[in-house]
């Protein structure tokens, strides 16, 4: 077979693109079986050997893997190689409960590291830039991942990792940094210190963030992007799927390229667990073809997204898939109705006098739910008339039941007052228990 640059693989067309596929995939299920999980679960289905997939089609045979697969076989149940093979493991953040555990050979290392460069190369990265990663390095795959590919991007690397925002503002100023890579949250909250720090937007030269790792709206990052003067691009990934660089925007900033000769895609109606209809939004399911040390298979990554119709400006043809829209365990039920998260930002987001950071809060009040959405406003409006006041929180209430029907407490606080966190933001705060 031809050897593919990693330059032309991003240009494939779709039969060769599933012809790469097909082969990775070969491989993947070769090692998946040197595991009892996969074996059991793959016999089950009939498949004892590669060459028991003919297409990328026979791909649906396969049972899904779920989180809790992950973690009834915590901690070695699904490392596929011999343990002298492994030269890291990372670990998810734990948003939802346990955290489970990845393990990486080393060419396992730089095939994810081919595409983290990949993206940063894709979204107009560029060797002269200065590169300051903010995501925390560590066992979250945030840090680490994004490096490499910038090393191999030649770019000049500032580790900064998370947390210590007078000292990022000061390394931003002192070496000129041009790109961030940053939770969409921490980018606000480096913003808000600013003034505090010293630091004015004119003495940085940043020209871009690249902003993932938590659910965010158009309208935040259209914020980022005016606040700074910059471009932010969103990144997707999972640790499940190696971590940052699964799908990442391109300068189109249109929907991320998911990298498909890594990582085939499916989207399933989180329900049915049946393909949704083109271009319909559903829970994307992805098979990891590029590692073998923790080979996952059809992996239900609960968030909700759709695959983007026609082909992307740039000519790269792996599809590009729509801004998370949610995990599908992130739904809040609320006195019955379905809510989600996302859908609460996307109006608080749109209001110009909104600060940097907003709060969902849901208690009980006897039998009845209630919902408050606490925000940060901007100084202005707090000591601004109380009728000013007034009229917002009615224009904010009213815009918020039209979207989620449900009447919320909108409540507004003064800019810093509420709890930042310095990696993945936690903007649900849920106090009922189980009461259910
Ligand atoms: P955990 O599941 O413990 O949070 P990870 O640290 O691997 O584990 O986080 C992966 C999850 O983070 C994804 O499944 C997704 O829900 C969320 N995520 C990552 N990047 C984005 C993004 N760009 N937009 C929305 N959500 C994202
Ligand atoms: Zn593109």
């Amino acid at each position: 077979m031809r050897v593919y640059s990693p330059e032309d693989i991003e240009y494939l067309d779709r039969r060769a693109l599933e012809a790469v596929q097909l082969l990775r995939l070969k491989k993947v299920i070769a090692v998946a079986l040197a595991t009892p999980f996969y074996k059991e679960r793959l016999g089950n289905v009939g498949i004892r050997h590669p060459e028991d997939l003919e297409c990328m089609e026979d791909l649906r045979k396969v049972p899904f893997t779920t989180k809790d697969d992950l973690r009834d076989t915590y901690p070695y149940g699904l490392l596929a190689v011999d343990k002298d093979e492994v030269v890291r493991m990372h670990a998810s953040s734990g948003t939802t409960g346990k955290p489970t555990v990845i393990y990486y050979d080393k060419e396992d290392l730089s095939r994810w590291t081919g595409l983290t460069f990949r993206s940063l190369r894709a979204c107009g990265c560029r060797r002269s830039d200065v590169f300051q990663n903010m995501m925390t390095y560590g066992l979250f795959t945030g840090g680490l991942g994004l490096h490499y590919g910038a090393e191999e991007a030649e770019m000049f690397v500032i580790p900064s990792s998370g947390g210590n925002t007078r000292r990022q503002l000061q390394l931003m100023k002192d070496f000129g940094t041009t790109v961030v890579h940053a939770t969409p949250s921490y980018m606000l909250h480096l913003w808000s210190q600013m003034d505090e720090a010293g630091v004015k937007k004119r003495d940085l030269k940043l020209r871009k963030a690249l902003i993932g790792a938590e659910p965010h709206s158009e309208d935040l990052r259209r914020k980022i992007e005016k606040l700074f003067g910059i471009d932010a691009y969103n990144s997707y990934g999972l640790s499940e799927m190696n971590g940052p660089s699964v799908a990442f925007e391109c300068t189109e900033k249109n929907g991320m390229h998911l990298w498909e000769d890594a990582y085939r895609i499916e989207i399933v109606d989180k329900d049915t667990l049946e393909p949704v209809a083109d271009g319909e939004v559903g829970e994307l399911v992805l098979t990891n073809l590029i590692r073998h040390a923790s080979p996952i298979l059809r992996y239900r990554t609960k968030d909700l997204t759709r695959i983007m119709p026609g082909s992307c400006p740039c000519g790269r043809t792996a599809v590009r898939v729509d801004r998370m829209m949610g995990r599908t365990d992130d739904m809040l039920i609320i006195n019955g109705v379905n809510v989600f998260p996302s859908q609460i930002e996307d109006v608080v987001m749109k209001v110009p006098e909104a600060g940097n950071n907003y709060r969902i809060v849901v208690k009980k009040n006897g039998t009845l739910d209630v919902l408050t959405v606490e925000l940060e406003v901007g100084p202005d409006i707090l000591s601004d008339d109380t009728r000013d006041l007034y009229a917002l929180r009615g224009r904010l209430t009213e815009a918020l039941k039209a979207s989620i029907s449900i009447k919320p407490v909108v409540e507004f606080h003064e800019p810093g007052q509420l709890p930042v966190q310095e990696g993945k933001a936690i903007r649900v705060v849920d106090e009922r228990g189980n009461l259910y």
